[in-house]
């Protein structure tokens, strides 16, 4: 078990002001922050990050989505941080997300759903280098 997760504040949710809100309940929560960064992916970057859904139907609405506007990216440790991040921003569809999660409070629906979390350990490291140099990283 890991420590650290890797999450994005997504373009729908840093243009509707959520960002600290957002920021603030992560924190509350109990996770420290140990890279952080605004910026707004190119079309490559964020086809990229989420090459793993490249086949499925969303794909291009995903990217088109992302790249939207400036998202913020996080590196965030905690004990057992995947899953407890994981529970913090609920299920992906807003709709079925328990009350009090982040995408239940900040997310429209589930293509615009104010938040990312790494599914597991090996992801959250993949993810982290994606976006953070050894500097960036704390
Ligand atoms: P994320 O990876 O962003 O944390 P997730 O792990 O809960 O979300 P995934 O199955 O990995 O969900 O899907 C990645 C993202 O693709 C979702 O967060 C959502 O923005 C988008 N997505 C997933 N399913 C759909 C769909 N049916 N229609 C539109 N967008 C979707
Ligand atoms: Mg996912």
């Amino acid at each position: 078990m890991s420590n650290r997760t890797f999450t994005m504040i997504k373009p729908d949710a840093t243009g509707k002001g959520y960002t600290g809100a957002i920021l603030d309940q992560i924190i509350k929560a109990g996770f420290t922050v140990k890279a952080m960064k605004w910026v707004r992916l190119t079309e490559e970057q964020a086809g990229l990050f989420y090459d793993i859904h490249r086949a499925r139907p969303f794909f291009q609405e995903l990217v088109d989505f992302m790249i939207s506007g400036p998202i913020v990216a996080a590196i965030l440790e905690k004990d057992n941080a995947v899953a407890d991040f994981r529970e913090l921003i609920g299920a992906t569809n807003p709709a079925n997300a328990a009350e009090g999660t982040i995408r239940k409070l900040y997310a429209a629906n589930i293509g615009e759903n104010a938040v990312h979390g790494s599914d597991s350990d090996e992801n959250a490291i993949i993810e982290g280098d994606f976006f953070f140099s050894k500097l960036e990283r704390f």
